[in-house]
């Protein structure tokens, strides 16, 4: 784990002040520590019984569809409003400030799913939480949600109480 922690890059008061953004594109650059995190990601799942891999966008779609090749799943995106181009469901929740929304096709999964959600990073879980309420609007089940990063501080595992949550990095 030391080598993947070595590839997260801090960035301060990025995307505004007071946030330290955790860079994951030195980790993404470096094919081996790349293939090292989707190993582990998808390590505590290998004989559980996952049919489709959900990501959020932006990031959860590099870690997430990785996965997905390796398991041999169907990977689904998670985006932000108004680019999915067919019919969607949608799910709005809040931010620090205002509100975001999520979409997925609404063909993506059905009623017999079992996904595993992928996303870089976990924070308040806000986004994690609507990405599950998505999944359960079409009728399938969060098996589990896996996140490179963690940052213990902001509670977002609280926030996913009830969930299976995995975290590869804590900081
Ligand atoms: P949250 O909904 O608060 O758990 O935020 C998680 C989402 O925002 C993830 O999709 C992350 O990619 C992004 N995010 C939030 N905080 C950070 C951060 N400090 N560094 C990088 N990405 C972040």
């Amino acid at each position: 784990m030391q080598r993947l922690h070595a590839k997260i890059r801090d960035i301060p008061d990025f995307p505004k002040p007071g946030i330290i953004f955790k860079d994951v594109t030195p980790l993404v650059k470096d094919p081996a520590a790349l293939r090292l995190s989707v190993h582990q990601l998808l390590h505590p799942f290998l004989g559980r019984e996952i049919t489709a891999i959900a990501g959020m966008e932006a990031r959860g779609f590099i870690f997430g569809s990785l996965v997905a090749w390796e398991l041999g799943l169907p990977f689904v995106p998670l985006r932000k409003p108004g680019k999915l181009p067919y019919d969607v469901q949608s799910v709005s929740y809040d931010l620090e400030y205002g509100s975001a929304m999520l979409e997925i096709h609404i063909d993506s999964l059905d009623s017999g799913d079992r996904v595993l959600l992928i996303d870089d990073l976990l924070a308040t879980g806000g986004t994690a939480k609507a990405s599950c309420e998505l999944i359960e609007k079409l009728g399938a089940k969060v098996e589990a949600i896996a996140f490179v990063i963690e940052l213990d501080a902001l509670g977002g595992r609280d926030k996913l109480h009830g969930y299976e949550v995995h975290s590869l990095l804590h900081y």
